[in-house]
This record gives C-alpha cells, structure tokens and sequence, in this order.
C-alpha cells in the first residue's frame, strides 16, 4: 500500500512536471514564431515605378511613369505628416531612369525598414476587330487593332517569391525596365527578363522577409477593398526590384491604366488621395502591429 501511493506519488510528480516543460516550451515556441525580424518603421523607402527613358505602360491620357512619381511623393508627405518620426527616402523625386537593383540598393544602404514600389496596370493587348469602311451595297469592311484590355479593373499587390511562369505577365512587364540597363547582365547576375527559366531562378530565392511583406501587402488590399476598390489580391511574383530586400517590400499596382474609368481615377486628384490615405492607413496598421 505505501509503496503503491509513492509510485502514484511519482508518476504525478513527473506528470506535473512534463506538463510544466511543455507549457514552457509551448510558450517559448510560440514567442520565437511570433518574434518580427523588423520590430520599429522608422526608415521607408518609396519607390515610383519607371522614370525617364522607361515610360512603361501608358492609358489613353498619361503614362505610368508621371502617376507614379505624383503618387509616390504624395504618399511621401503624408506618411511625414501623418506618422511623425518616420524617415522617407525617394528612390526618383524627378522624372529620371533609375536602374532597378539601384533601387532596392538604395533601400538596403539606407537599412530601411519598408520599401513600397507603386505602379499601375496594364493589360496584355487583345485583337480588336473594326470596321473600317462600308461597301457601296451597305456591306462592313473590318480591320483588326490590337489595344490593351480595356475592360479588367482592379488593384492588386505583389510581394517577392514563387510564381508559376505563366502567371508572370506582371513580373514580364515590370522586369522589362532591366532591359534599359546596357549592363543588365552583370548586374542581375545572369537574369534575363526575356527568358522565362530566368523566372524560376527568381522564384526560388529564399525571402526572409516574406511573412511581413505578405502581411503588410495584405493589410494595403483591406483598405483599398475598404474604399470599394475592387480586389485582385496579393501574389508572388519573381519581381527583380523586391528580389533582393532586405528590409519587408512590396509592389502595390494602384489600378489599371489600360481602363479608362481607372486611368481617370488614379489621374484624378481625389482618385491619389484615396490611394495615399489606403496606403498610409495600412502602413499605420503595420507599424502597430510590429511595434506591439
Ligand atoms: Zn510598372
């Protein structure tokens, strides 16, 4: 009988004390999942997309490149204004060429602790078919044209990492600037933007900062969705200007300029206040949620 109570004695003792281990690994566990890379924004670098020579996509009224630069700089003032103590670094203040890897270069020297690249969409061009005259019996003669869709719509946010070739039509188009770069070769350590492995090589570097970027992106279409924009989500996308970040980065495409009702909006003064506001608010949200 006695023997047999300090066995019970025992086995409970271990019980409670492998209880006691678990809880605390738990716990441990939990903390270091948990734990950001990046606990304080207080350096962002705002990238516009393109600049000089590269024009990148244009709409019927502007060019990629011009809504850019007035959005990024706007966007620039009110992250000062509105989150006080938050240094902003431009990589183009100007309509100038800036090569991509100078880019994320400049983020990484500066130890930034965000970099937000904005674009705008466009659209791969479909065939259109018009008529070009009429017969004399009253009969069409049609034409073809190729114009970007002009019917998609949208906003959407990219993050580096793993995208399936064929669903790198936006990672083409924005990695087309590296063609500008008489040395991209060297630079981009043997990345060709006209051969699709390039894209796979691109896809499988590792990101360690993919977790936040995904979540700041995330946090950037809940308010865009917020102001009733309409939601393409968030990608991965083997991206040469996030690829080598060494800080959380995205890519935000603020709307379709291949649409004409989206090209006058995100022309439109209230159309970049919108955008700005979203964006602040998310990167507001972000900081909040790192710094807790
Ligand atoms: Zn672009």
């Amino acid at each position: 009988m006695k023997i047999t109570n300090s066995k019970r004695f025992i086995i409970s003792l271990t019980v409670l004390i492998f209880t006691l281990i678990s809880l605390t690994s738990f716990k441990l566990a939990n903390k270091l999942v948990y734990k950001p890379l990046v606990s304080k924004v207080k350096v962002i670098v705002i990238d516009a997309g393109h600049g000089g020579q590269d024009g990148a996509t244009h709409g019927a009224i502007s060019k990629e490149k011009n809504v850019a630069l007035s959005v990024a700089l706007k966007l620039g003032a009110a992250i000062e204004e509105k989150l006080p103590g938050v240094k902003v670094i431009y990589t183009r203040q100007t309509d100038v060429f800036v090569k991509l890897y100078e880019r994320i270069g400049l983020a990484n020297k500066e130890k930034a602790d965000l970099f937000i690249s904005i674009h705008c969409n466009s659209m791969p061009l479909v065939r259109q078919r018009y008529v070009i005259k009429y017969t004399s019996g009253g009969k069409p003669i049609y034409g073809y044209r190729s114009i970007p869709n002009p019917v998609t719509r949208g906003t959407e946010t990219f993050v580096a990492g793993f995208g399936r070739i064929g669903e790198q039509d936006a990672a083409i188009r924005e990695n087309a600037s590296i063609l500008l770069e008489k040395d991209y070769k060297k630079n981009y350590e043997g990345f060709d933007p006209k051969d699709p492995e390039s894209y796979i090589i691109f896809s499988l570097m590792k990101n360690a900062f993919r977790d936040q970027s995904i979540k700041l992106a995330s946090l950037v279409q809940d308010e865009y969705v917020k102001s009733g924009r309409i939601n393409r989500g968030v990608q991965e996308k083997g991206l040469a200007v996030l690829q080598r970040a060494g800080m959380p980065a995205i890519l935000t495409e603020i709307g379709f300029i291949s649409n004409p009702e989206e090209e006058d909006f995100i022309n439109s003064d209230e159309g970049q206040a919108e955008i700005v506001d979203n964006l602040v608010s998310a990167i507001a949200a972000y900081k909040k949620q790192m710094e807790l």
